[in-house]
């Protein structure tokens, strides 16, 4: 692994957000200040499909990544906001439903999140009293 590729995958592993790859380029220049976009780019690519990290896509949103530990993701509709969420191990119950041998799953649970909600409620709020 270059040096590159291990600066982004610890970046990548210590952060609580779900970073997309503007957002990994950004914290990367901090210490290394000749990085690249492109670098950033070809890195996150090379992790994924090496599975050193997942990436998380929205539609309407750029990918995200995130760590590889074992974790379920929330994404709210309407903004995109994604929250982790621990969930019992499924591989056993999906595996029984999948003809061939299970390498991994992915598990987005689509809900409004709270700010959102907050939102609608005013909506309808002042939709009520007009
Ligand atoms: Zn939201
Ligand atoms: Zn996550």
């Amino acid at each position: 692994m270059t040096k590159n590729a291990e600066q982004i995958l610890e970046i990548v592993n210590n952060s609580q957000e779900h970073l997309s790859a503007e957002q990994i380029y950004l914290r990367l220049k901090e210490t290394n200040r000749g990085a690249a976009m492109a670098t950033v780019y070809n890195n996150l690519s090379y992790l994924y499909k090496e599975g050193f990290i997942r990436k998380i896509s929205v539609e309407g949103y750029p990918d995200r990544y995130d760590t590889m530990k074992r974790h379920e993701h929330l994404v709210c509709r309407r903004c995109g906001k994604l929250s982790d969420i621990q969930l019992d191990d499924l591989t056993e119950v999906l595996q029984k439903q999948v003809s061939v041998e299970m390498f991994s799953y992915d598990l987005k649970i689509g809900y409004l999140c709270e700010e959102c909600m907050k939102e609608d409620c005013m909506k309808i709020e002042s939709f009520k009293y007009k």
